[in-house]
């Protein structure tokens, strides 16, 4: 990748400087930085005032210890997160994530990613990220509820429709939202549905919001494959993860007429040639959570289960990686390139080591950054805020077209961006750029706050 502008060098090394340790934050800002050497250039009143300093460093970052009892009555102690990055655009929006492996430079990358994303949609919304180093595997149903009714007990101080809105992400589906919107509703004494996003059907959510980011990112994918006269019609696609992004890729692109031939978990993937069986998948994952194992116990006649190695070294001709964080690095690229891929979509938040990111473009593969491409989940949860707000509920065709024209105003955005400052088909730059000048021009308009 490009190297930090010159102007920019002293902001990145004060970020490096003031979050000692946090790796995953400092490639986040580092990968923007890259990006809008240009446009501080060109318009040098971007940085004035101090604006990228202060999209770098969180407004407010809130760690909460969170005591909950477990089925054996032992008392479990996990730490808690929630950082409001930016809301200059609109309330704190972004998921909540639980998982062993989180810490505040997680939540940080997650909340620095959210910023500019949320402003690519193009809808009034601000960034932020949250969550609890907690695991919620083999935990039972009880605990997992006393789990979230004590993380909500302390987060509850800090949200609201108008201050910060979350949703889910890694280990927080619509059950967990569910048990945490309870124990708000009753510490709260309000029906609050504004204040989360992800919730059941019946309760306020809105529909389509569980396919969003899956679907939104095969739109994207599908928009830029059009962009060289192709589409995901025939084409072989490898995609990691097998949680509520992977298996919503996988539908999509099963309907566009891709065939989706592996996915995975943390315990290893599944390749199966004649295409992943998703129905049975979400059986499997939603219904039953079970493992991807299970998953190719049933179908041992076509499918072969891998406990190691790396699911990129299955030939494909698009990649999908929408598992986790850096999950795909320099050595996973060059397998996928020498093996003949055309695009790479990520549906996860930063799949790509900045190593991969930088072999796919210098490769000539067509690449959709998270940022861009998997926006169709907060589009969506902002679609479920406004019909929330306007006591309205739409249909499953409505809220789709919504998501899809979303989506493609998004690719347009980030590819004309990109053009406009001479990187034509770089979508990280123009996802990055667009971003940027969106929340650049709100924070200077409302003064030093
Ligand atoms: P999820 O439903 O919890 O699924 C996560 C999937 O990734 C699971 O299959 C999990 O396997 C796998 N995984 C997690 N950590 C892993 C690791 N270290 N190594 C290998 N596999 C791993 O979560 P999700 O909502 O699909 O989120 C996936 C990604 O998309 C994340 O980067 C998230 O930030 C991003 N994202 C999500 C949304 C959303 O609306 N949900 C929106 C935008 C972006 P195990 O079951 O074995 O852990």
């Amino acid at each position: 990748m490009a190297d930090v502008h010159e102007s920019l060098e002293p902001i990145y090394s004060q970020v490096l400087q003031r979050n000692a340790g946090e790796t995953e934050f400092h490639q986040a800002v580092r990968e923007v930085l890259d990006s809008i050497g240009r446009v501080v250039v060109k318009n040098p009143s971007y940085a004035s005032n101090a604006v990228i300093e202060r999209i770098c460093e969180p407004e407010r970052q809130i760690i909460f210890r969170v005591p909950w009892v477990d089925d054996r009555g032992d008392v479990q102690i996990n730490r808690g997160f929630r950082v409001g990055f930016n809301s200059a655009l609109g309330p704190y929006k972004g998921g909540l994530r639980f998982h062993p492996s989180v810490n505040l430079g997680i939540i940080k990358f997650l909340g620095f990613e959210q910023i500019f994303k949320n402003a690519l949609t193009g809808l009034p919304i601000g960034g932020g990220k949250g969550g609890a180093d907690f695991d919620p595997k083999g935990r039972s149903e009880m605990e997992i509820m006393r789990f979230c009714q004590s993380y909500m007990t302390e987060l509850s101080r800090h949200i609201g429709e108008y201050t910060d809105v979350p949703a889910g992400d890694i280990g927080v589906g619509q059950r967990e939202i569910g048990f945490m919107f309870g124990q708000y509703k009753r510490m709260t004494n309000r029906y609050e549905s504004g204040v989360l996003t992800g919730k059941g059907l019946t309760w306020g959510g809105s529909r389509v919001r569980k396919e969003a980011t899956g679907y939104g990112a095969a739109f994207f994918v599908e928009r830029m494959l059009g962009t060289k006269s192709n589409n995901f019609d025939g084409k072989k696609v490898v995609v990691s993860g097998s949680g509520n992004v992977a298996i919503y890729t996988i539908e999509k692109i099963t309907q566009m007429g891709g065939r989706v031939i592996a996915c995975s978990d943390s315990d290893g993937y599944v390749v199966e040639d004649g295409g992943i069986d998703c129905e049975l998948l979400k059986e499997i994952k939603e219904v039953k959570r079970g493992r991807l194992s299970d998953y190719a116990k049933e179908r041992k006649a076509t499918a072969t289960y891998y406990a190691s190695g790396s699911i990129w070294n299955t030939p494909c001709d698009v990649a999908m990686p929408s598992a986790t964080q850096n999950e795909l690095n320099g050595k996973d690229a060059l397998a996928l390139i020498n093996n003949g891929v055309i695009a790479v979509g990520e549906g996860a938040n930063m799949p790509c080591t900045p190593e991969a990111v930088k072999a796919f473009l210098e490769a000539g593969v067509l690449f959709a950054p998270g940022k861009a491409a998997n926006a169709g989940g907060v589009a969506t949860s902002a679609l479920e805020m406004q019909q929330n707000a306007s006591r309205d509920s739409w249909t499953f065709e409505e809220t789709e077209q919504r998501l899809a024209a979303i989506m493609q105003k998004i690719h347009d955005r980030c590819a004309r961006t990109a053009e406009e400052y001479g990187l034509e088909g770089n979508y990280v730059a123009g996802a990055n750029i667009a971003g940027f000048i969106r929340v650049a021009e709100a924070i200077r308009a409302l003064g030093v706050i």
